[in-house]
């Protein structure tokens, strides 16, 4: 069958950006399964898998507006270091748990200059153009209970 909003689809992939380098990739791993049409997966990738079928391998090259968007200058934000409340030494690279608008977020330490930390909340991923080379293991129709949460249950999903 072919993949169509209520699917639950199966498939391998390599995420490489732009420069080539992988920076993700389902090899070794179970495939990733979600249920087609729900926003389970970003945008891009979502309409490339609209009508495969399991077997097809594609690749596909998705801008950040269909990815992980833009990079947003007001993400990012330079903190007192006294507000780091419970982080002695802040250093480049480090992963916190903030208090944002919209409920708690993650946000990465980018610079740290005396006492003024620079924090950035966006995805890792934003403004980077990603290629995926996808291959499609198994696509099936999804389950009533499966179509009511909005995601996949069962082998490769998550109950709740
Ligand atoms: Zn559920």
């Amino acid at each position: 069958m072919q993949i169509a909003d209520n699917c639950v689809a199966s498939f391998h992939y390599t995420l490489t950006n732009t420069a080539g380098e992988v920076l993700d990739s389902s090899e070794g791993h179970e495939p990733l399964v979600y249920m087609h049409g729900g926003g389970n997966i970003i945008p891009g990738l979502e309409k490339a898998m609209l009508g495969k079928q399991a077997g097809d391998a594609f690749e596909v090259t998705i801008a950040p507006a269909e990815a992980y968007g833009e990079r947003d200058a007001k993400l990012i934000e330079r903190v007192p270091r006294r507000n780091l409340k419970g982080i002695p030494n802040p250093s480049v690279g480090m992963r916190l748990q903030a208090n944002g608008p919209n409920g708690p977020q993650v946000v990465t330490i980018t610079h740290v200059a005396g006492d003024v930390v620079t924090v950035d909340a966006n995805h890792a991923l934003a403004g980077e153009t990603l290629h995926f080379k996808v291959n499609v293991t198994e696509v099936r129709a999804a389950t009533e209970e499966e179509i009511a949460h909005g995601h996949v249950h069962g082998a490769g999903g998550h109950h709740h």
